[in-house]
């Protein structure tokens, strides 16, 4: 699938998923998150510690199709700084892209946006929303909003 990909968007894709960044465990923690995709064999966990209702520093660990795994590199990269608020924000505007409707143009989506063009493939749409799903649901339960 990833070679009927743009070609853009692949290498940053094939990027993130040969080299991973924030890719390792969190011993420190407050929060720790897992899922899977069972129809493609994807597994992640994200790791994240919170500092004045903020992402101090955002770590994954999985396996995976490369989309899978991208996918958690490029989220993984965006979330260090962030309030909770805005990673709910960032989240549902890939949801949005994914469902093809018009995204919020202020939010700053780094190389998830290489992601947009995997609407086109719905079975693979789950593959790049493992992460953020995933994040989503970590957030929701650790954080008193
Ligand atoms: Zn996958």
């Amino acid at each position: 699938m990833i070679e009927q990909l743009d070609e853009l968007y692949r290498d940053v894709i094939l990027d993130h998923f040969k080299n991973p960044h924030r890719k390792g465990e969190l011993p420190n923690a407050q929060i720790k998150a897992e899922g899977a995709n069972p129809l493609c064999g994807d597994e992640l966990t994200f790791y994240l510690t919170l500092a004045d209702g903020k992402i101090g520093h955002a770590r994954f660990t999985g396996k995976g199709c490369a989309i899978s795994q991208a996918s958690a590199s490029m989220l993984a990269e965006q979330l260090e700084g962030k309030t909770v608020k805005e990673v709910a924000r960032l989240i549902e505007t890939m949801k949005k892209l994914m469902r093809g409707e018009a995204p919020d143009e202020s939010v700053d989506l780094g190389d998830l946006e290489s992601l947009a063009g995997v609407r086109k493939f719905p079975v693979r749409v789950k593959c790049a929303a493992l992460a953020w799903n995933i994040v989503e649901q970590g957030l929701q339960n650790g954080v008193r909003m």
